[in-house]
């Protein structure tokens, strides 16, 4: 079948749109008519990657409807309510402990440009394009994805602010839930408030954490922090920001976590822990020098975290269950853009303006901020 994909042609290129040919599924997959998909910083990232001239469909925080379902998918019908999330085999030694995000075959089914066997799901004029991004590359108004990858929700969820819970939200509100897993007594510092860092905030005021510090050079996502469950802020450029978050915690942080991967900001992170705290990096950026002494004394752990260490599966329906119940404010953080209207939604992920930028396919769609 035919559908219209917003194609990545080159790191310097706008989006274009292209009608392009959709495989149709197979008995294992199904096909996704997408409603609504989100914009992260992964996508740009991949953008500027593929060399001039190399057409790719990237996208891969889409949520929509089931067309059809392949021969073999019999828990899945057309009509159901789906968002889609990162790829995984289902049989490696990570995947059956629970732990699918460290999928021995990420790599492969996520960011290989196909499906696994090499076969391509989108072809262009001038042959096949790069698709199966995160194994669905929904920035098109159609996907074909394995059913592994598509987690049915409940019907009465808004897909415009659900979306994201399949990559970004899932990243940020996982690593608390399922890596800090702090609490009431708990004192957790999240460095950086774009949309994964608003994520931990709200899966740790779902936890009824202590002190959930929100920390940001803007002033306007430190406000919007506050809103989404954070009890204290503070200026990332403070210069005293150590001794106030210092004061702040009577001591130092118990978690922390950071999303912003810039190496001042992570040793920052691991210094305002206190002894045996615990830190998550989740964002990806030069090489960081941290003070070996400071975590030896204090017996401090710092690890890294993908996709929130989170099984889609049942964590997805986890953060529609608390979006349902509006326990997760996901209508502070969402601005809504027409498809067509993609370059402007970049532009505004870029200068930090969008704090999570959703694309949304038909125009009757609620639109937000
Ligand atoms: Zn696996
Ligand atoms: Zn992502």
């Amino acid at each position: 079948m035919k559908t219209t994909a917003a194609v990545s042609t080159g790191p310097a290129q706008p989006f274009t749109f292209q009608e392009l040919e959709l495989d149709d599924p197979r008995p294992d997959e199904i096909l996704v008519r997408v409603e609504a998909v989100g914009l992260c910083h992964t996508d740009l990232a991949m953008k500027g990657m593929f060399p001039d001239g190399v057409a790719a469909v990237l996208g891969h925080e889409g949520a929509g409807i089931v067309e059809r379902v392949g021969s073999d998918v019999t828990d899945v019908r057309p009509g159901d309510k789906v968002i889609l999330s990162y790829a995984s085999c289902g049989a490696c030694e990570r995947c059956t402990a629970g732990h699918p995000a460290y999928c021995v075959r990420f790599q492969q089914l996520n960011a290989s440009g196909a499906r696994a066997d090499g076969s391509p799901t989108l072809t262009g004029p001038d042959g096949p394009v790069v698709g199966s991004f995160f194994g669905q590359s929904s920035f098109a108004r159609y996907a074909v994805t394995a059913r592994r990858n598509a987690v049915v929700v409940d019907p009465g969820v808004d897909l415009t602010l659900a979306a994201s819970f399949g990559c970004g939200i899932q990243t940020g509100a996982g690593a608390v839930v399922n890596v800090l897993e702090p609490g009431p007594d708990s004192r957790l510092a999240v460095f950086g408030l774009g949309g994964v860092g608003m994520a931990a905030i709200m899966a740790a005021a779902n936890l009824d954490v202590g002190q959930i510090i929100g920390i940001d050079l803007s002033d306007s996502r430190r406000a919007t922090a506050l809103k989404t469950g954070a009890t204290h802020v503070l200026d990332g450029a403070d210069p005293e920001l150590l001794t106030i978050l210092r004061e702040l915690t009577g001591g130092g942080a118990t978690h922390a976590f950071d999303s912003t991967a810039v190496p001042a900001v992570i040793r920052t992170a691991a210094q305002g822990l206190t002894s045996l705290g615990t830190l998550v990096v989740v964002g990806i950026g030069p090489d960081v020098t941290l003070d070996v002494g400071d975590l030896m004394s204090g017996g401090k752990t710092v690890r890294g975290c993908i996709e929130g260490d989170a099984d889609p599966q049942t964590f997805i329906p986890q953060l529609v269950e608390w979006l349902l119940k509006d326990r997760f404010p996901m209508p502070e953080i969402v601005r809504t853009f027409p498809f067509s209207e993609i370059n402007e939604a970049v532009a505004q992920a870029k200068d930090g303006s969008a704090i999570k930028p959703v694309l949304i396919m038909d125009s009757g769609a609620t639109t937000w901020h």
